[in-house]
């Protein structure tokens, strides 16, 4: 999709600093880390919000699932626990309109999160 920046890094266009490529689904650190590892699993489909997903991308989202899980065991915070996150839409804290999926790891989370 023009004019997206996850698109355009799945597409090779800008180039984020990349932990993991599959043929579906990209990995990256993010930007602004909120955690010391702090990745961003993103499919190379463009699907604008979790509400876009539909029955086919079972399996997509499903995957981003799995390789989240490999991350954290690449990176050594599977024993120790991890967070995955997906936002949605505004109250969601949704800011990147391409769906994906946080990793966060090597700390403490805290609940209820903010
Ligand atoms: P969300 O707020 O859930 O939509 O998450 C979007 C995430 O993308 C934020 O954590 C940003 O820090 C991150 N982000 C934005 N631009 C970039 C970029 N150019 N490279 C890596 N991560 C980015
Ligand atoms: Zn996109």
């Amino acid at each position: 999709m023009k004019d997206c920046l996850f698109c355009k890094m799945a597409s090779g266009e800008i180039k984020p600093d990349m932990v993991l490529e599959t043929k579906e689904l990209i990995a990256f650190r993010d930007i602004n880390p909120q955690a010391p590892l702090h990745v961003l699993v993103v499919p190379r489909k463009h699907i604008t919000t979790l509400n876009d997903t539909i029955e086919p991308d079972a399996i997509l989202v499903g995957k981003m699932t799995l390789t989240a899980q490999e991350i954290a065991r690449n990176t050594g915070v599977d024993g120790s626990g991890y967070r995955l996150v997906m936002n949605c839409n505004a109250d969601g804290g949704q800011t990147v309109f391409h769906i994906h999926m946080h990793v966060l790891g090597g700390r403490q989370m805290k609940w209820p999160p903010g």
